[in-house]
């Protein structure tokens, strides 16, 4: 009977728990353990009922255009559970001089496709519009393959550098809690990096991509109008929902909650696994779902230097503000889903979400709940500062940026320490050294935001792709 231990409860690791529990169901000769430090699995996938609302502490939600993660949940018996984002009500700001601009029709992530509204937004100065113009005309130019520029270099070759400030930078710091400055455009924006390859102009390759997706959901659907996806995709009761499905179904006695792994070893072809709590155990191979510096440290002795490559991947902190008001407090609210805060402007604040909006039902509808995001790439220090001290930041800045003096009903924070892996200059190129130093290793996988994808599905992806290798090698 081959054992596998998972070192690691969060999304990846129940995601690789899952995949060896449909195995062992179906007949493969296994055992696994799934050991976690926290007292519940799931890592930060966390919902919590308050004052009849939904609130999501970590991820709300995940792209719908990575429909392998709405796969997961469909497998896992909860295809009725999804839900899509409002998007009929999606409008998403910029906080600039301290007022709010929409972000304009026609930019797609931060590439304009469209010319009256991109020529009308008062987002972008007069300057930066001619330079969006000029782009559209750019040719593909032969570039230094070896360089790994960073998004706000690429960025900047094709919009300038207002594109950067006002739109780069503050989507990064929403998705990664990072910074443009330092992310690799190879690594988070491979799509971009390979339509500037094709096309050179990025707006080009964008509208070439938008006709191949529009020509192949006609040829699907043929004479039919094709609804478009919501832009997000999350689960009614909330993303923990994932988590109340697996943990259920996986095998009796297989969650070691509460048990920090201290040490890993190997010795005549197996693996010992020491928990903080009980004796160490025996494993034939492990999957190492859990931060990655984390993972290099218990690595250590096993080898240094990949140890040393895994610690080597950042992480950045970000802390979560939830606040629970009466809808008759949001008036000054404008619509949309929220908005987003660029470094320039001195916030709190780097991006505020209105939930009730993006998904009505997880507030009664006499009530609003708006979620903000702090900290981030950079930003370590907020993490130390007093519960107080961040929410009275949070509820100046709601006063100065939407209006909002009520007292909220509730408010909840949540911490976020070293959470998001920061995909830096280099970043391929070390996770390929990665790949090269594991692989030497018999039995031991790796899993989690740190490789090659920070999103919900990506972490279930890679939970999935460690186990399933390891089922595999079970049969050569
Ligand atoms: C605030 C926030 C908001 C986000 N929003 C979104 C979103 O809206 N959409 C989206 O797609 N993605 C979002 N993400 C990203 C995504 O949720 C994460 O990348 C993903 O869930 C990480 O899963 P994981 O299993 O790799 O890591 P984690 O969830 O961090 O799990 C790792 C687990 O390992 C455990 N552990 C660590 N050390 C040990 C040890 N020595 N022994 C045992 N256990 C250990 C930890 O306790 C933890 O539970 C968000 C992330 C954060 C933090």
């Amino acid at each position: 009977m081959k054992r596998i231990a998972i070192i690691g409860g969060g999304t990846s690791g129940l995601s690789a728990a899952i995949t060896l529990e449909r195995a062992r169901a179906g007949g493969a000769e296994l055992d696994y353990a799934v050991f976690e430090e926290a007292p519940r699995l799931g890592g930060v996938l966390v919902t919590e009922r308050i004052d009849d609302c939904l609130v999501e502490a970590g991820p709300d939600s995940f792209l719908t255009e990575k429909s392998w993660g709405s796969d997961f949940v469909r497998a896992l018996g909860l295809g009725d559970q999804l839900i899509g984002s409002n998007d009929s009500d999606r409008i998403t700001y910029i906080l600039v001089h301290g007022r709010l601009v929409p972000i304009p029709d026609g930019l797609m992530f931060m590439v304009p496709t469209k010319i009256a509204p991109i020529l009308s937004t008062p987002l972008f100065s007069w300057r930066a519009k001619l330079r969006f113009a000029r782009e559209y005309f750019q040719e593909p130019i032969s570039r230094d393959g070896d360089r790994d520029e960073t998004v706000a270099e690429m960025v900047e070759r094709h919009f300038g550098p207002e594109m950067v400030e006002r739109l780069a930078d503050p989507l990064l710091a929403g998705v990664y809690g990072g910074s443009a400055a330092d992310l690799s455009a190879a690594a988070v924006l491979p799509r971009f990096v390979e339509m500037e390859r094709r096309y050179g102009s990025l707006s080009r390759g964008m509208l070439q991509a938008r006709k191949q997706r529009e020509k192949v959901a006609k040829a699907g659907q043929g004479s039919a109008r094709v609804a478009p996806r919501p832009l997000f995709t999350s689960l009614q009761g909330g993303m923990q929902q994932l988590v109340d499905a697996i943990v259920p179904q996986l095998a009796s006695g297989a969650a070691r909650t509460g048990n920090r792994v201290v040490a890993v070893g190997r010795s005549r072809g197996k693996w010992m696994v020491a928990p903080e709590q009980g004796s160490p155990e025996e494993f034939d191979a492990v999957i190492m779902a859990l931060p990655a510096n984390a993972a290099g440290r218990l690595l250590q002795k096993i080898s240094e230097p990949l140890s040393e490559e895994l610690q080597r991947i950042p992480y950045s902190s970000s802390i979560v503000v939830v606040c629970g008001y009466d809808k008759r407090d949001l008036a000054s609210v404008p619509p949309g889903f929220g908005f987003l805060v660029p470094r320039s402007e001195r916030r709190r604040i780097l991006a505020c979400t209105f939930v009730h909006v993006k998904f009505p039902h997880r507030a009664p509808p006499d009530r609003g709940l708006v979620r903000c995001f702090i900290g981030g790439w950079g930003n370590e220090a907020a993490l130390s500062l007093p519960d107080g001290e961040i929410l009275a930041a949070v509820r100046k800045d709601l006063r100065e940026i939407v209006g909002i003096t009520a007292i909220p009903r509730f408010a909840r924070l949540y911490r976020w320490r070293n959470a998001m892996a920061q995909y830096v200059r280099g970043h391929l190129a070390r996770v390929r050294r990665i790949e090269e130093l594991r692989a030497i290793i018999p039995g031991l996988q790796l899993a989690g935001n740190a490789y090659r994808g920070i999103g919900v599905p990506d972490c279930i992806a890679s939970g999935q792709a460690a186990a399933k290798a390891l089922l595999d090698d079970g049969k050569s």
